[in-house]
């Protein structure tokens, strides 16, 4: 498998902006809006366009590592801890270059009632002007030459990603996009080609985190030209791919990335 995904920048960018304002957008999906004259300058290119995320360590003016090439962990680990930045994945969830902003939908999630994950604390309490850094990386979703019908699935973490690449189709692509989120009220309207059957899936309170992305897949009929892009948290990431590989589809056509690790309780 290569390094790095074929559609990650050579040279990615650094940029740094700045927090206008945070919106609850619906109860699990917190809208920050970042924004400066930097990010006019982001090359974004729609579908699934990721880039790493830094906050500055609590008490500490944001610090960003050095980047060479496509090489900037080492110097990430070379800032002292108490000044080293938070550090995670997120999606573009909607970009407006003549403002120079970019919008970021941070899953809200909570543990024994406490919101858990540094940035969903700090989407839910972000505060005009609070410092961002972004690394662009470039997009994951890659269908190979010859593929036919796309099929989508993922949990509310990858939702802004196959949203934009929902956006971002040509108007005559066929297949199926399967979004477990886990409340009604999450489900949005969105734009997508007619071809595509999508299916919203709110988990009720009983029902697993990743089990109804499983049925759905399970009732799929896989054409071997299909392309799949499975996401969300690992192991349903790894079982969809699994169902699919047994189905027939080639691994060759199967795009997978957990997004997140369920903590055991
Ligand atoms: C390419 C890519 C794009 C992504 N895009 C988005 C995006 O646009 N929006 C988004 O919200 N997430 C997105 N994610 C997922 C996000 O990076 C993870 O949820 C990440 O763990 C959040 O970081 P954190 O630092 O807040 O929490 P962490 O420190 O990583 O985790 C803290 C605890 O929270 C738990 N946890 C983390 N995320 C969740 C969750 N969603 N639900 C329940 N428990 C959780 C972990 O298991 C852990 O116990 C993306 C991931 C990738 C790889």
């Amino acid at each position: 498998m290569a390094r790095y995904p074929r559609l990650m920048p050579a040279q990615p960018q650094l940029f740094t902006a700045g927090v206008r304002r945070s919106t609850r957008l619906s109860p699990s999906f917190q809208r920050v809006t970042i924004g400066g004259p930097e990010l006019a300058e982001f090359d974004w290119r729609g579908f699934d366009h990721w880039y790493r995320l830094f906050l500055p360590a609590s008490g500490s003016p944001l610090r960003l590592p050095q980047v060479s090439g496509r090489s900037w962990w080492p110097s990430y680990l070379l800032i002292p801890e108490s000044k080293r930045p938070h550090c995670s994945n997120y999606t573009v969830a909607g970009f407006r270059r003549e403002a120079g902003e970019l919008d970021i939908d941070v899953v809200l999630h909570w543990h024994h009632g406490e919101l858990g994950g540094r940035v969903a604390r700090w989407a839910s309490q972000a505060q005009p002007g609070d410092p961002v850094g972004l690394l662009d990386q470039g997009l994951m979703f890659d269908p190979p030459e010859g593929s036919g019908r796309v099929l989508l699935a993922t949990d509310e973490t990858g939702l802004p990603g196959v949203l934009g690449i929902l956006a971002g189709l040509p108007e005559d692509a066929t297949g199926f996009a399967v979004l477990e989120v886990p409340d009604a009220g999450d489900v949005r309207p969105i734009v997508a080609p007619p071809g595509i059957d999508v299916s919203w899936l709110p988990r009720s309170g009983s029902q697993p985190h990743g089990s109804l992305v499983a049925a759905a897949m399970a009732a799929i009929a896989v054409e071997p030209n299909d392309y799949a892009y499975l996401v969300g948290e690992s192991s349903l990431a790894t079982g969809a791919r699994r169902q699919l590989r047994t189905a027939g589809l080639p691994t060759s056509q199967i795009t997978f990335s957990g997004f997140w690790k369920a903590a055991a309780d």
